[in-house]
């Protein structure tokens, strides 16, 4: 029989942003000797070729056109993915409150949430992946290994954000705003909103550091890598 701890699982972060996925599931990874990948990369890249050609974040045939004719590609780097957009790479652009807004708005569709899903399935079938966003465990992995909710504290959240970001000169209050609308647009979309899986583990990040999400992650792994242990 195969040794049950070189089995290589399929791991779920979800969560509304400032949650911490980022960081945490970069930092699993690397532990873990996985791949990380970041699944908003793939919308924000699809955002960003909108927003280079001038089409509309409402026309959904013209965005799944667009999504079928590009190139996107996450490749693992340490602290993160480096993203490339039709060979280019857009790591840092993507970052940008333009293409932020706009892949809030495009992720809605839900023929263009199809056609990422099916690529995320193709990215992380093969297992040895901590793989983030805001349906890994309800949709894109429902039988993932390990499906975690990482959550904090709406005011939180938004403090982290605004840390990482007035480094960009971003003004505080646009930038709790904006996220307290994407947050909404994730939550109450048709198509895969933002919600726990039934059977993931919630984690609320309010108050506690990074060290200790990854040490009570780290716990869950262990037990899905050998259970009873
Ligand atoms: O995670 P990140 O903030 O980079 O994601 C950018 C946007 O892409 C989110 O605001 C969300 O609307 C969308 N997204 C999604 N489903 C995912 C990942 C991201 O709808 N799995």
């Amino acid at each position: 029989m195969a040794d049950p701890s070189q089995r290589k699982l399929i791991i779920a972060i979800d969560g509304p942003a400032g949650a911490g996925k980022s960081t945490i599931a970069s930092r699993l990874a690397r532990k873990l000797g996985y791949v990380n990948l970041e699944s908003g990369a793939m919308y924000r890249a699809l955002a960003l070729s909108a927003i280079e050609w001038d089409s509309s974040f409402d026309d959904e045939a013209a965005l799944l056109k667009m999504a079928q004719e590009s190139s996107i590609t996450l490749e693992r780097a340490v602290g993160g993915n480096r993203v490339r957009l039709n060979g280019k790479d857009v790591s840092e652009r993507i970052r940008q409150r333009d293409v932020t807004e706009a892949a809030s708005r495009i992720s809605v569709h839900p023929k263009v949430r199809e056609w990422m899903v099916a690529r995320q399935r193709e990215m992380g079938i093969g297992g040895g992946v901590v793989m983030e966003g805001r349906d890994i465990g309800t949709k894109v992995f429902p039988d993932a290994d390990l499906k975690i909710f990482l959550d904090a504290d709406p005011v939180i959240r938004e403090q982290r954000r605004l840390d990482q970001q007035q480094v960009k000169g971003a003004p505080a209050q646009a930038m709790a705003a904006e996220l307290r609308e994407r947050d909404r647009r994730d939550r109450t979309r048709a198509a895969s909103p933002l919600v726990a899986a039934e059977d993931a583990i919630v984690i609320d990040s309010t108050n506690l550091t990074e060290d200790e999400v990854l040490n009570r992650i780290e716990q869950l792994v262990a037990q899905r890598i050998a259970p009873g242990r």
